[in-house]
């Protein structure tokens, strides 16, 4: 604490600026858009204060015009990040020891920066490095991102205010004090706020990171660190490091001073990553703490009594904005007979009205590239297979082109099995499956629900009759981490839907919230007695 008991500026959510032809946020992030496609960037590694060329690169392309090189980003040998680590535990006095409102203010200037000058910059950059649309790019990179920064700033003033109760003679409180060692953040290639605030929210709290960003995401996490530099977070505070996973992994894990792991990606690598730290536990100062928030196949349930035209919109929405590639993206639904003709056709129409999958350069695409060829043969796979499966049916989309860009078209799978492969797996991609079920069978389709994957992110509830909502917000409560009703299963705004998943989705320690940043302190006790006893002897003795 300083000299003072600071009130930090109110969180709000930044306002989505709206990008309509004639605005001048829509000149300014195309006009940046085409500078980057223009240029070359290189991007170095950041260990302390230095920006390491390695010299062994890689190129940065963006998935809807692969064969365009925009830049090259260096990658990490051991002895980086082992260096990395260095500048850690280096750094950790300092910055555990600056005083509160000194780290607040670095983090709101950085929110300040993104709204204003970097906020073309930051947009632009995830447009070309993940192929989100302008809207997709402004409510993730810029809104989500200052959200994140604005609000858990609000969070960490919220944590160093709660304090126990004192009785008579004596004064107890509780310091909040950093993880010892460092901290390690990897991140997913398809929200830049989400690696914006992995690294952050531990940094705020006065920790010492090191950060591993996505492959396909390097391009925009370049704009991150610029950020960061300019609102003056001090060197070696977070260190970033790219290149081969697997190695910089074992290198973070195998050091005593690694202290806590803030993973954002799929549940494979999550549950390889929690084993291994695990294998190591008899080498730690102290037990790491583990976030993860990972994998999904998350529902939209329509109840006979909803209305047809907001369960489209919903699918419409929920499946297919990024192409699906939100861990919260509906791809499983379940459909009364009563309306699902309905509803598939307003579907289907919102799909023709789509343009053919292309570049967010142009403005009137609603549906871009998937991340990267992995991806892309991935779907492809999946959705060749269901061209030839018994009890499966394609009524909108199936068709796939990399020539380009790694388009796949958005994609109905409908199918009379209800635990069919596309029903169970997280595809990751614009492809959505439908199961139609008979209205008496209501009850027993929430049960279905509730058994069909091992993923419990988000899910999503229509109906207009209050008892039917009663009786599935009960019935699905292990189901679903965040739960929607007359809503997309999509699109968490931060200090309002804190988010995150339980069962193979995550440790659901809530992006965006007090809890997640709980996790990132260990709290000390403080007992002060001010006029100390001179005498063992208690009362009762006589
Ligand atoms: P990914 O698991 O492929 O990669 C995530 C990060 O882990 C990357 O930095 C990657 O380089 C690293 N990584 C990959 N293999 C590794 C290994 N063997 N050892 C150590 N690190 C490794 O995931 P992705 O494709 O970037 O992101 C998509 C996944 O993330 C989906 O499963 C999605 O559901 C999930 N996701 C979940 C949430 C959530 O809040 N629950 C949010 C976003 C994304």
């Amino acid at each position: 604490m300083g000299k003072g008991f600071f009130q930090i500026p109110t969180a709000y959510n930044e306002p989505v600026k709206s990008y309509a032809p004639g605005t001048s946020e829509r000149e300014e992030v195309l006009k940046q858009y085409n500078e980057y496609y223009n240029a070359t960037i290189d991007v170095p590694l950041y260990i302390g204060s230095e920006e390491i060329r390695t010299g062994n690169t890689k190129p940065l392309s963006p998935p809807h015009e692969h064969k365009h090189i925009v830049g090259n980003y260096h990658l990490a040998e051991k002895s980086h990040v082992e260096k990395a680590i260095a500048n850690c535990l280096e750094s950790r006095e300092k910055w555990a020891n600056l005083t509160w409102e000194q780290r607040a203010a670095i983090f709101l200037k950085a929110a300040e920066l993104i709204a204003g000058p970097y906020r073309a910059k930051i947009n632009a950059a995830t447009m070309m490095a993940q192929s989100k649309t302008i809207h997709q790019a402004e409510t993730d990179a810029a809104c989500e991102f200052i959200d994140f920064l604005r609000f858990n700033v609000e969070f960490m003033s919220q944590i160093y205010a709660e304090q126990p109760e004192s009785d008579e003679g004596i004064w107890n409180r509780v310091e909040y004090r950093p993880l010892e060692g460092f901290v390690y953040a990897v991140t997913p290639f398809n929200f830049t706020a989400i690696a914006g605030n992995l690294p952050t929210c531990m940094a705020m709290m006065g920790n010492v990171v090191v950060w591993k960003p996505s492959d396909s995401q390097i391009f925009s996490a370049k704009v991150i660190i610029d950020v960061l530099k300019e609102a003056g977070l001090p060197d070696g505070v977070i260190n970033v490091v790219y290149g081969d996973p697997v190695m910089i992994t074992n290198t973070v894990l195998a050091s005593p001073d690694f202290s806590g792991l803030h993973f954002t990606g799929s549940t494979f690598v999550f549950k390889e990553l929690w084993k291994q730290i695990g294998n190591n536990i008899h080498h730690y100062k102290t037990y790491p703490r583990i976030v993860g928030e990972t994998g999904g196949k998350d529902f939209i349930l329509a109840h006979p009594t909803a209305k047809p035209a907001q369960v489209a919109t919903a699918i419409t929405r929920g499946a297919f904005e990024f192409q699906g590639q939100k861990c919260s993206a509906a791809s499983r639904v379940y459909l009364p007979k009563s309306t699902a003709d309905q509803i598939l056709e307003l579907v289907k129409a919102d799909i023709a009205s789509f343009n053919k999958p292309g570049s967010p350069a142009d403005m009137s695409n609603f549906i871009t590239a998937v991340i990267h060829e992995g991806s892309f043969d991935k779907l492809a796979k999946y959705i060749d297979q269901a061209k030839t499966d018994k009890n499966v049916e394609i009524i909108a989309g199936g068709g796939h082109d990399k020539s380009v860009g790694y388009f796949i078209e958005p994609t109905v799978i409908l199918t009379k099995d209800p635990k069919y492969t596309t029903m169970c797996t997280e595809l990751f991609g614009p492809v959505v499956t439908v199961y139609v079920y008979d209205d008496k069978d209501w009850s027993d389709t929430l049960t279905l629900i509730d058994g069909t994957s091992e993923y419990a992110l988000t899910g999503a509830v229509l109906s207009t009759d209050r008892y039917a909502i009663d009786e599935a917000t009960k019935a699905l409560q292990n189901s679903a981490g965040n739960f929607y009703i007359n809503d997309k299963p999509t699109g968490a705004v931060v200090g309002q839907q804190p988010f995150g998943g339980a069962r193979a989705s995550g440790t659901n320690d809530k992006a965006g919230s007090v809890q997640n940043l709980l996790r990132w302190i260990s709290p000390r006790l403080i007992k002060e007695t001010f006029v100390s006893p001179e005498d063992y002897r208690y009362p009762f003795l006589g």
